[in-house]
């Protein structure tokens, strides 16, 4: 059986850890120090690093954790990621050796180009994905590199993974995109509920992640495209009704930015 834990670093960011039989693989190591705290304290083995994209706060680090443990180190191919041993576009099927997990690659572009995210469905009851700064709880990543289509794209890949699906972002934004949301659809019973819910966990310092795609599917503004009040927001903020899904993305993307 897999654990999976999250270590806290920077301001907001969540380094996940999974963890069997004495082994740990480590997703999106920011900083190594939080990591190398976790193996001195426990007596664990460091056995693989996976990394969703090539920005600091997720591979800094990747070089530091290297030079001490050279592990197997899974990364997005078309991203300058030093000391990628196994370079991924998406599409590929892996196994994770010491903790012995599957995962299926998804090409998730949009944040950076060659985001990918690590769907794992044996992960636990229910599968569970490690997406970076691609979906958030309540949100999706800004888009530097990639275009509306791209992401919209790639939202729509996480969106058809089973409803139960644990969803392991990359940072703690819940509550602050749930205010932006509560503007987006200020009718939508679930986002008043899971205000609530957030507001509850954040007073308690506890963590609003992992999330479940089907709570996405309810309450995020970034998957819910198709949803009348979603369509009707961007539309205020277009001056027309949107023609497709891209375009309501990239409205509401856009009204994000500047919220
Ligand atoms: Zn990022
Ligand atoms: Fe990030």
């Amino acid at each position: 059986m897999t654990e999976i834990l999250a270590l806290p670093a920077f301001d907001d960011n969540y380094i996940w850890l999974l963890r069997a039989g004495g082994c740990v693989a480590v997703v999106d190591p920011g900083d190594a120090v939080p990591v190398l705290g976790h193996l001195a304290k426990t007596g664990d083995r460091l056995c693989a690093i996976l990394a969703t994209h090539h920005h600091g706060d997720h591979v800094g680090g990747v070089a530091e954790l290297l030079a001490r443990f050279p592990v197997p180190t899974y990364g997005p191919a078309v991203e300058n990621i030093p000391g990628v041993t196994h370079p991924l576009a998406g599409g590929e099927h892996i196994r994770v050796p010491g903790i012995d997990v599957e995962f299926d690659i998804i090409a998730v572009p949009g944040h950076t180009r060659g985001h990918i995210a690590y769907y794992g469905p044996s992960l636990g009851d229910d599968g569970a994905v490690f997406c970076g700064d691609t979906l958030f709880g309540a949100g999706c990543g800004r888009l530097f590199e990639g275009t509306p289509a791209q992401m919209q794209d790639s939202l729509a890949r996480l969106a058809v993974l089973p409803a139960p699906t644990l969803v392991y972002c990359a940072h703690e934004y819940t509550q602050s995109n749930l205010r932006f949301a509560a503007a987006v659809e200020p009718g939508n019973i679930a986002v008043q509920r899971r205000c609530e819910d957030v507001a509850r966990d954040r007073a308690a310092r506890r963590a609003t992640v992992p999330t479940r795609i089907k709570l996405e599917l309810e309450t995020n503004p970034f998957l819910r495209w198709d949803a009348p009040a979603v369509r009707a927001a961007a539309a205020s903020r277009l001056g027309h009704v949107p023609a497709d899904a891209v375009e309501t993305f990239a409205a509401i993307r856009e009204w994000k930015n500047r919220f």
